[in-house]
């Protein structure tokens, strides 16, 4: 099917020409822990290949926005982890614990560079598994964070979203109350699934009562909690996918996000695949599984937002809706992206050669990605689309300087026609099907 992959991890990518095209045929989702989509940096990596092409729109007035508007989110990306997971493909480490204090120092370092604290609305850490540090480390660095990040009181939201990510083992009693003290107001929990196999399969190291007793802990003092779930797992039938989905809202957590597995190039579930060890679950089922998630979870009081987000009333999560908005983000440690004055700039992947370069004085940067006002307003348009509201189209004029039909006129008529997007009174949005066939829809915008 066609949904391109949500994945979790904070505003982290990938850096490498072949998995650009990847991105583009490969099928749905997948996931891990955590909530930035890696989906939707696969859209700007796709939309980067298609400015190797040409851009021929020009706008005299557009967009004061990027270069006048201070970012109100940010994101922090902390790579460590107890197993790196067959079907990962985040930036990672494993086993590596005894870097933690240099990971921390060097993000030190590079978050000192903007000379003074920023005041954001949301502030994101993402992983990997920020829980994983130990109590000292996971100090340190929500110390650090909210010195140079301070959520804004007095935001649009009337208070700041403070997101971390977690995975249920290891989230123990003494960690959770340093979120707590720290301010973390929203938990993203990595529970993949609740049936044993799957998780098996998934190389988990967590169980169903491990999941009921995190979101229990986390509920004391932290009622937002959201859920992470994968569909598509090889050997999960559409009723264990039924199953995960009912435990999960019984568990009545304030957002579940639901990706699809994909395979992706360089992991161990890419070469068992090759090698005829791990059979994919075949398109039509994984069809099922996600027509079942958007159908059922509004049921449950779960409004789907976006194609891989359901909320409850008032729980969206304001920090990814941040980059489905194209908003200015900062972003800081290994594969983190930052987004700013049109111009999107990606840490080093590997961890050992981000922590080097910043340690030694040198930039951690290894991407950079100038866009010009016509690339700001595909990417505006494509990510928009992700969003169940569509694109607004007096707000898309007002940031962009563009009209939809310049930016993707035909492509907006082929496939209102096809039944894929339709017009609302105010702009255009993907219909349900369309959301089965979103990467198919982006491309052709772009
Ligand atoms: S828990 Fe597994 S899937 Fe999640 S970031 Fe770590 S290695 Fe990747």
């Amino acid at each position: 099917m066609g949904i391109i992959s949500l994945c979790v991890n904070g505003p982290t990518a990938k850096t490498s020409g072949a998995e650009k095209c990847a991105l583009i045929v490969l099928p749905s989702a997948l996931s891990s822990n955590n909530s930035l989509s890696q989906d939707f940096f696969a859209i700007l990596l796709i939309a980067a290949e298609a400015r190797a092409g040409t851009n021929t729109l020009t706008s005299d007035s557009v967009i004061a926005s990027a270069s006048t508007v201070h970012p109100t989110a940010a994101y922090i990306h902390v790579p460590f982890c107890a197993h790196r997971c067959g079907y990962c493909d985040f930036t990672v480490v494993a086993g590596k614990d005894h870097l933690a204090g240099e990971y921390l120092r060097a993000l030190e370092i590079e978050i000192r560079s903007l000379e003074q604290p920023r005041p954001v609305q949301t502030l994101f850490i993402g992983g990997g598994t920020p829980t994983h540090l130990d109590a000292g480390h996971l100090q340190r660095l929500l110390a650090l964070a909210t010195a140079w990040f301070p959520l804004d009181a007095g935001g649009e939201f009337g208070g700041g979203e403070f997101s971390v990510e977690a995975n249920p083992v290891g989230l123990d009693a003494e960690k959770f109350d340093i979120l707590a003290a720290y301010g973390v107001n929203r938990v993203s929990l990595g529970v993949q699934s609740f049936d044993r196999q799957v998780l098996e399969v998934l190389e988990r190291d967590h169980d169903r009562a491990q999941v009921e007793a995190a979101v229990a802990l986390l509920r004391r003092r932290i009622p937002n909690v959201s859920l992470d779930l994968i569909f598509g797992v090889p050997g999960q039938s559409l009723e264990l996918w039924r199953e995960t989905l009912a435990r999960a809202v019984a568990l009545r957590p304030a957002h579940i996000s639901t990706y699809g597995l994909t395979f992706e190039k360089g992991t161990a579930f890419w070469s068992r695949r090759a090698k005829g060890l791990l059979q994919q679950v075949d398109n039509d089922l994984e069809r099922e599984m996600y027509a079942l998630a958007i159908d059922e979870l509004p049921r449950q009081g779960f409004e789907q937002y976006e194609l891989s987000n359901f909320a409850q009333p008032g729980f969206r999560c304001r920090h990814n809706e941040t980059y489905w908005a194209a908003q200015p983000y900062y972003g800081f440690g290994p594969g983190a992206a930052r987004y700013l004055d049109g111009r999107r700039e990606t840490n080093h992947r590997s961890v050992s050669a981000w922590m080097a370069r910043v340690l030694s004085g040198r930039s951690p940067v290894g991407e950079v990605d100038i866009l010009d006002p016509a690339d700001r307003a595909r990417e505006t348009l494509v990510v928009g689309l992700r969003r169940a509201a569509g694109v607004d189209q007096a707000a898309f004029r007002q940031t962009t300087g563009f009209e939809l039909e310049e930016v993707a006129g035909a492509a907006i008529a082929r496939h209102c026609e096809g039944g894929l997007l339709e017009r609302t009174a105010t702009g255009i949005r993907l219909t349900r099907e369309g959301r089965f066939l979103a990467d198919t829809v982006i491309v052709d915008c772009l």
